[in-house]
């Protein structure tokens, strides 16, 4: 007998960074900014008049595509703006990834993309990066219903530079490209160059990171104003939620604090570089990070245990228990004083484990 629950859904979903509900821990487990956004955006909050909020949003969120296609030196058709990143990914799978042959996308690589693509029933098959967990282009230059490459890659921060994107754009001519940068403003490489030469490429950029804003929600691609319009028409049949009128402000506001943007960022790069020689003297080996977070495993200890110990110091880091990252830990850069923190119950770690392993 069928019963109504074989119809459910069944899916396993994402599962974000913890967020552990007491105030006094050093979150560094979801490569949020440790930095507040700009005192401006602050600002366009505080002297938001809440009587528009009566009225719904404009549906495209026109000033701040508009502020967004200034900087970037595009018109206000070649932006798409989404409820974060992950908003404008999904609909991005919905929208360009109507094929019956498989999307292709790195083993390792942010964990949402499957998610989506069984939500979605999209066929995909995953490309193992090499042992060093470099991306081959090689690997993409076969038919496909369409690509993902997040660069820089997440967990595992490496970054790439154009020429490769451009050569995995040269063996696709036929498909989709979707290029990820969640993570770019930290040190990797656009690939917004290479809109003017590939009308199949998109680039997905979000402000959760680089602009403090991962609770106000706003991601948004750039692409020809084809395949950007085949992304509007994708939101307009099913999802309806624009913007809010308050994340557009925010967003507006941050996009034009050019200043403050380039002066964490740059904050967060020179950070990370302290804690990545930090962590290497404790014995970890540290991928090259292009993002605001490291990759990194120790030779001695394992990364599961090194993780839960950090939380018993109220220090979340992320762990992530799949093949071939199992010994890693993930972990965002945050304020000196985080790197402190964290070193210090590295070292604690250590000398634990050295005092238990003695007694034996
Ligand atoms: N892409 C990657 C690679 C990410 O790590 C994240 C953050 N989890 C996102 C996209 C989505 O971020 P948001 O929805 O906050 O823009």
């Amino acid at each position: 007998m069928i019963s109504w629950k074989d119809n459910l859904i069944k899916i396993a979903p994402y599962t974000a960074g913890e967020q552990p509900d007491h105030k006094d821990f050093i979150k560094l487990n979801a490569n949020e900014n440790p930095y507040p956004p700009s005192p401006a955006v602050c600002e366009a909050i505080r002297n938001f008049d809440g009587a528009q909020l009566s009225r719904y949003p404009n549906a495209n969120a026109d000033t701040l595509r508009d502020a967004i296609a200034e900087r970037l030196g595009k018109e206000r058709d070649n932006i798409f703006m989404g409820n974060g990143s992950d908003d404008v990914l999904a609909l991005s799978f919905r929208a360009f990834f109507n094929s019956d042959k498989p999307i292709l996308y790195p083993d390792i690589t942010y964990s949402f993309y499957p998610v989506w693509c069984e939500m979605l029933k999209i066929p995909y098959e995953t490309v193992p990066v090499d042992d060093s967990f470099n991306i081959r282009a090689e690997d993409y230059f076969r038919e496909n219903g369409g690509v993902v490459i997040c660069n820089p890659n997440a967990p595992t921060s490496i970054g790439r530079g154009l020429d490769f994107i451009r050569s995995i754009l040269d063996a696709n001519k036929n498909s989709v490209v979707i290029v990820d940068e969640a993570y770019v403003d930290f040190g990797g490489t656009t690939s917004l160059p290479l809109l003017d030469e590939y009308e199949n490429l998109v680039v997905v950029q979000t402000f959760s990171k680089s602009r403090s804003l991962a609770g106000m929600r706003i991601g948004y691609a750039v692409g020809g104003k084809e395949i950007i319009s085949a992304l509007q028409s994708a939101k307009d049949s099913y999802n309806s939620y624009p913007l809010d009128s308050i994340a557009i402000a925010a967003g507006t506001a941050s996009v034009k604090d050019e200043e403050y943007f380039k002066a964490i960022t740059k904050k967060i790069i020179d950070e990370r570089d302290i804690l990545a020689e930090r962590l290497k003297e404790l014995g970890f080996t540290v991928a090259d990070s292009s993002t605001n977070f490291l990759f990194a495993e120790h030779s001695k200890y394992r990364a599961a245990g090194i993780c839960e110990y950090l939380k018993t110091k109220d220090i979340y880091v992320r762990y992530f228990s799949k093949p071939r990252i199992d010994n890693r830990l993930r972990i965002t850069v945050g304020r000196p004083e985080h790197t402190e923190a964290l070193i210090s119950a590295l070292r604690e770690y250590r000398q634990g484990v050295a005092a238990v392993t003695d007694r034996h």
